[in-house]
């Protein structure tokens, strides 16, 4: 069996937009033609992953206590203006509703940016008393940002998807704790399901949330050195419900606000992510656990030989159905190779090969996605081989992406080595004095390189001055060039 030799996307290291945007025409994930600048059409290959992401993560709120719900799309101005740092902040990204047929609206309604101001005033209302917490809901959803910036498909839109979790807790302490669990959530996603390597930040005081009191951020690597905010959670403190008048009654019989914590959860961005850090030049290349199809079977048929071999393909199809795995049966009337640079575009994680010669020695070839490598195995020993691959795959892809990472990240230790990072690129961890004047003049200096925050649970030893200004410095920061 020879494999189709078709032309392979260019390496993504050396020119990540061309692979990235042939990819996405290749594997037929996204459709740019719609004509409305950051608004992408999700063809169903997008889609389905992008399911099997919503699954992922509905699933783990759900099993923590959290609840789903579904609010509207347009925000009324009354709400959204109630909170000051919250308006400072998204005013300018906002899409207004202004007509509605052939009349002006009294008041303009928005399409929201982020649903803090469309869900906080029924939270004043659901919740009375101190039994009434935590109150844990998300909702899966679209939101809209009039991004002014150069728009990329999936990374930076008018229009994406993400799952919001907004949380209102009784004290200081449960608000952390939620916090804490958020970042558990993704962290464990990241680590155990999609094999992405991160850095998990708290955003500097001036890239917090717009009325948060602390900012996490989840920041992932891509192959160009850019780095790209998938997720946040935030300690909201008494900002919004001190504005929304989300009050309790405690057993003490005191009135008293909630403490509330949000959640974002970008699921456009995870797939932009899985589609960059784990592809390459021959396609997508998917987890195992996240790929909407896990395993496809592909028949090699021989005219004299074709019934015995459908006859095997078809019975550990449903063996396999069986065992509750996503297992496609490409039975199309395409030849081999065809079908095999198909399904390798679309990553799926193990391909089975089944020739007539096969049959007769009871074995099975199998082909993972993520090496590229061919084994024979025993057909008895198939399933134990499954199990295998699901765990080493996931290995395979979580090193390589720690690797990338392990040799992108650059001790910077005076302004020549931030000139350094921002002429080779990569991610500088640097002694930091923790002022935003200092961060701004970085940025400046680099070409746009950001002070993206101290990595959480990392310690350090004293540090001396800062190494871009060479004041005291206060804290060990990340700087990297955003998307
Ligand atoms: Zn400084």
């Amino acid at each position: 069996m020879s494999e189709t030799d078709k032309t392979p996307l260019p390496n993504k290291y050396e020119n990540f937009n061309e692979w990235y945007n042939e990819i996405l025409q290749k594997a037929e994930l996204i459709d740019l033609r719609y004509g409305v600048k950051g608004f992408i059409v999700y063809r169903p290959n997008a889609a389905v992953i992008m399911r099997q992401v919503y699954r992922l993560f509905e699933e783990e709120l759900d099993r923590l206590g959290h609840a789903p719900c579904i609010f509207p799309v347009v925000i009324p101005f009354e709400f959204f203006e109630k909170e000051a740092q919250h308006i400072k902040g998204f005013l300018d990204e906002v899409f207004w509703v202004t007509k509605a047929g052939q009349h002006e609206l009294n008041k303009p309604l928005l399409l929201r940016p982020t649903s803090e101001t469309a869900m906080y005033p029924l939270y004043a209302f659901w919740i009375r008393s101190y039994k009434d917490l935590p109150l844990k809901l998300y909702q899966s959803n679209s939101v809209y940002r009039y991004e002014t910036k150069a728009t990329k498909p999936l990374l930076r839109g008018r229009e994406f998807f993400w799952i919001e979790a907004h949380c209102a807790h009784r004290t200081k302490e449960n608000a952390e704790r939620q916090v804490l669990e958020d970042m558990e959530v993704m962290s464990n996603a990241l680590h155990e399901v999609l094999g992405v390597p991160f850095l998990l930040l708290e955003r500097p005081p001036w890239d917090r949330f717009a009325g948060a009191e602390r900012t996490y951020a989840f920041d992932v690597v891509f192959p160009d050195k850019s780095v790209l905010q998938i997720a946040t959670t935030h300690i909201l403190g008494e900002n919004f419900s001190r504005a929304f008048e989300i009050m309790y009654k405690d057993e003490d019989g005191e009135l008293k606000y909630v403490q509330q914590t949000c959640f974002g959860i970008g699921i456009s961005r995870i797939l932009a992510t899985l589609i960059s850090v784990h592809g390459d030049e021959y396609g997508l290349v998917l987890p195992f656990d996240i790929a909407p199809t896990q395993i496809v079977i592909v028949p090699i048929l021989f005219k004299e030989a074709g019934g015995i071999v459908m006859e095997k393909c078809k019975a550990i199809f449903e063996k396999l159905c069986e065992k509750g795995y996503r297992v496609m049966l490409d039975d199309s009337d395409e030849r081999p190779g065809a079908k095999f640079y198909r399904w390798e575009t679309l990553g799926v994680p193990v391909r089975i090969e089944i020739g007539p010669r096969d049959v007769e020695k009871g074995v099975v070839t199998v082909f993972r996605r993520d090496t590229r490598e061919r084994i024979v195995v025993r057909e008895n020993e198939l399933e134990e081989k499954i199990k295998e691959l699901r765990k080493d795959i996931l290995r395979v892809l979580r090193e390589r992406g720690e690797k990338w990472l392990e040799a992108n990240l650059r001790d910077v230790k005076s302004k020549d080595d931030l000139i350094m990072l921002a002429r080779e690129g990569g991610i500088g961890r640097m002694a930091f004095c923790g002022r935003e004047e200092c961060a701004s003049e970085i940025k400046a200096e680099t070409g746009g390189f950001e002070v993206r925050g101290v990595r959480v649970g990392e310690k350090w030893e004293k540090l001396s001055v800062c190494a871009a200004c060479g004041k005291e410095a206060k804290e060990l920061v990340y700087v990297a060039k955003p998307y």
